[in-house]
């Protein structure tokens, strides 16, 4: 008999597959984003994963995610720049 499998497998978007490591397979993404994330991996919900290694390429990434910061600047306040007497 003859027949398709299908498995998945979970590779950091950041450094990729490594030839010396060992594939794991899973019967579903669900479970493959589940044990990543158990191992400290990054799994967004759109997939993408970025594994626990904490070099600058990596740091680049998660700090890609990240929102943009806040606008620091209340409504009526005063700039630095700006000259209260005119
Ligand atoms: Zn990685």
């Amino acid at each position: 008999m003859i027949r398709a499998l299908t498995f998945h497998t979970v590779t950091c978007d950041v450094c990729g597959d490594k030839e010396d490591e060992e594939i794991i397979l899973f019967d579903t993404p669900e479970i493959a984003a589940d044990t990543a994330r158990r191992s400290g991996w990054l799994v967004t919900a759109d997939h993408r994963v970025i594994c626990p290694t904490t070099d600058r390429p990596h740091r680049a990434a998660l700090d890609a995610l990240l929102p943009p910061p806040p606008d620091a600047e209340a409504t009526g306040q005063l700039t630095f720049d700006t000259d209260p007497s005119t």
